[in-house]
């Protein structure tokens, strides 16, 4: 359960986050729609601590973890954070890749390693692929084994940020079945998306962010069908 409560950001004199309240249940998928600036990568950044916030406070499971005395490594090992460039190290196999992160901070051995690791190949169909270099993969399979380095930390809530934006149109089908699956298995996650069928098939809740405010937000069937705001309705007739 992931708590925001008047988030506050800027850069320099520039309000990126303007007083941002959301609330993230327990297996939820919550996506975050708006105009490019609007405020959605700087957000998830923010739950993951890669940028401090001004003022507010972000609680995981009870836990203040916008509190600037905590140290914000474990905490990152709980929030997974994938992002539109899957930046896989291009001399490590798909394995290796997925394995580094666990075997530097958890200090697990890769023997120790390969039986949930190969089940994570194994449930993302892509166990053929784990002994291939990045170069060797598509795209969509690319983006998806970042997805399972993700996951191989084993985060309580997962982070996307146009995961499917750098995407061949073709690929993206592929990337979207990972987050069904991880939705059905009863991940919570928060993602970043231009992706609107999505959002509205897979969503429990739909944020539109505008200014670096939730200007509205609410289950799938109601932002996208009977939106309230202007700027809700102009940005959709816009991308729809
Ligand atoms: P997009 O749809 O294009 O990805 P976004 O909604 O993710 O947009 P952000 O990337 O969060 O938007 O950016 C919000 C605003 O903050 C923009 O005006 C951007 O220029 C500014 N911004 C983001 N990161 C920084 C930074 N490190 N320094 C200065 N300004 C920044
Ligand atoms: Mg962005």
């Amino acid at each position: 359960h992931l708590v925001l409560r008047n988030i506050q950001k800027s850069f320099g004199n520039k309000t990126v986050i303007d007083d941002l309240d959301l609330e993230v249940a327990e297996g939820d998928m919550v996506c975050l729609i708006g105009a490019s600036g609007s405020g959605k990568s700087t957000l998830l950044r923010c739950i993951n601590l890669l940028e401090p916030i001004d003022d507010g406070y972000i609680e995981l499971d009870g836990l203040d973890i916008s509190d600037p005395e905590l140290d914000p490594q474990p905490v990152r090992q709980r929030i997974g954070l994938v992002f539109q460039s899957f930046n896989l190290f291009p001399h490590m196999t798909a394995e290796e890749n997925v394995m580094l992160a666990p075997r530097r901070i958890k200090r697990l051995s890769r023997e120790q390693l390969r039986p949930d690791i190969s089940a994570l190949f194994q449930r993302f169909g892509l166990s053929e692929h784990m002994q291939h270099y990045p170069d060797q993969l598509s795209g969509g399979q690319q983006q998806r084994v970042a997805i399972i380095r993700a996951l191989a930390m084993q985060p309580e809530i997962m982070l996307f940020d146009e995961i499917t934006s750098a995407l061949d149109p073709e690929l993206v089908g592929e990337v979207l079945d990972v987050l069904r699956q991880l939705k059905a298995q009863g991940m919570t996650m928060v993602m970043a998306t231009h992706e609107m069928g999505f959002a509205r098939e897979v969503a429990d809740k739909v944020c539109f962010l505008s200014g670096g405010r939730i200007l509205e937000q609410g289950p799938p069937e109601q932002l996208f069908g009977n939106p309230q705001q202007a700027r809700t309705q102009a940005f959709l007739s816009a991308v729809l």
